[in-house]
């Protein structure tokens, strides 16, 4: 997968969590062995590529 910021190739792997993973609009305390601060918890590993030259990476969810 190519970076959309400078269209490097991207090395593939995974953002891993023992908890879970998730995302939402406001950063919250999150509770040890909780996945409920998620909008949508995203499990514990999604795949992920990383660019390492803009330090971002790009996750895919279902
Ligand atoms: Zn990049």
């Amino acid at each position: 997968m190519q970076c959309p910021y400078c269209g490097n190739e991207m090395e593939k792997g995974y953002l891993q969590s023992r908890d879970g993973i998730g995302w939402g609009k406001k950063e919250v305390f999150v509770k040890a062995l909780s996945e409920l601060f998620a909008e949508k918890p995203l499990g514990k590993a999604v795949e992920a590529y990383n660019c390492r030259q803009c330090k971002k990476l790009l996750i895919e969810y279902d």
